[in-house]
């Protein structure tokens, strides 16, 4: 029976089983998608355990994503730009690692209508789902791509790490206001907003009254399903788009890359939909 495993530590927060489940259920697939609580000294170990045949391969999430890159194999070249990988597959033995985070974005953008080519956006955060972001948008040819983070050397390394893609503008506080306003895309990937211990902390990334004038207003978090920002957004007239396209379709590359096949899209988005009421 195919296997395949989700590292991570803590593992109990993840939708990637249930939606992976989903996926299993309605392609007729007997597998098994399960989360192990791996805390980072026994990472190396459970590496080990997906050369096994019966692994398909695993995803991998917080706080892997990096550790796991020297105990693989091969990185792909996205994965090795982005500086994470959260899907291995088990080829005989042989562990290669994927970034699907940026693909999955790109899907999700694409399905709201919105393609990036061209297009003037503005980034808020510099971690790491941030860098798949903007390594998604930077190879969809975006041509003006700001960044704003709280830390602003992690904003300068990464436009730094993505020179040979395209110009990153680092924005500071007073250059933040104005690039927004301007934004054609305007993308959260920090985790402002994100519920915490089971609270939404209903906080928006950007101070009161700041929006586009128009545009797409995406936020990558998924907990809410509507964050503070995308009502603010709403309420002001703007497009909107939540996590949970990016959610579902960094799954489904994932799956693709374990069973060669193109995943049940609509079963994983129900799945996580129901999940997240
Ligand atoms: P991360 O690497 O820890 O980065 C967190 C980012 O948030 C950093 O830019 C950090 O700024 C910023 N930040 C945190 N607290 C802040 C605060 N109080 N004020 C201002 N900035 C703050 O996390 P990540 O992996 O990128 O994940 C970020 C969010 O994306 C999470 O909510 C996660 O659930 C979501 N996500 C969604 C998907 C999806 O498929 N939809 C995929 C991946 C992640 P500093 O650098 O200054 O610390």
């Amino acid at each position: 029976m195919p296997q395949i495993y989700l590292l991570a530590h803590p593992a109990g927060h993840s939708l990637s089983p249930l939606m992976h489940r989903a996926a299993f259920a309605a392609l007729g697939i007997e597998g098994r998608y399960e989360a192990w609580d791996v805390p980072p000294a026994a990472l190396p170990e459970a590496v080990m355990r997906l050369r096994e045949p019966e692994v398909l391969g695993a995803n991998v999430t917080i706080p892997h994503k990096q550790a796991v890159m020297p105990l693989l194999d091969e990185v792909t070249d996205a994965a090795l730009a982005i500086g994470a990988v959260n899907t291995v597959i088990n080829d005989e033995g042989w562990l290669l690692g994927h970034n699907t985070d940026a693909p999955g974005f790109l899907q999700a953008l694409l399905e709201a209508g919105f393609d990036p080519l061209g297009r003037r956006v503005v980034l808020l955060g510099a971690g790491g789902s941030a860098r798949a972001v903007a390594y998604a948008l930077l190879t969809a040819g975006v041509t003006d791509l700001a960044v704003y983070n709280r830390s602003p050397d992690k904003a300068q390394a990464m436009a730094q790490d993505f020179r040979a893609l395209g110009v990153v503008n680092v924005l500071n506080p007073e250059g933040l206001e104005p690039a927004v306003r301007t934004a054609e895309l305007l993308i959260n990937t920090t985790s402002v907003g994100m519920v915490q211990g089971g609270v939404d902390p209903d906080l928006s990334p950007l101070p009161q009254g700041l929006l586009p004038h128009h545009g797409l207003v995406c936020d990558i978090i998924y907990r809410p399903v509507q964050t503070r920002l995308l009502r603010e957004a709403a309420a002001a007239g703007l497009r909107t788009l939540g996590g949970v396209a990016m959610l579902v379709y960094q799954g489904a590359a994932s799956f693709t890359a374990w069973f060669g096949a193109e995943a049940p899209v609509g079963a994983m988005r129900a799945a996580v939909e129901e999940a997240l009421g």
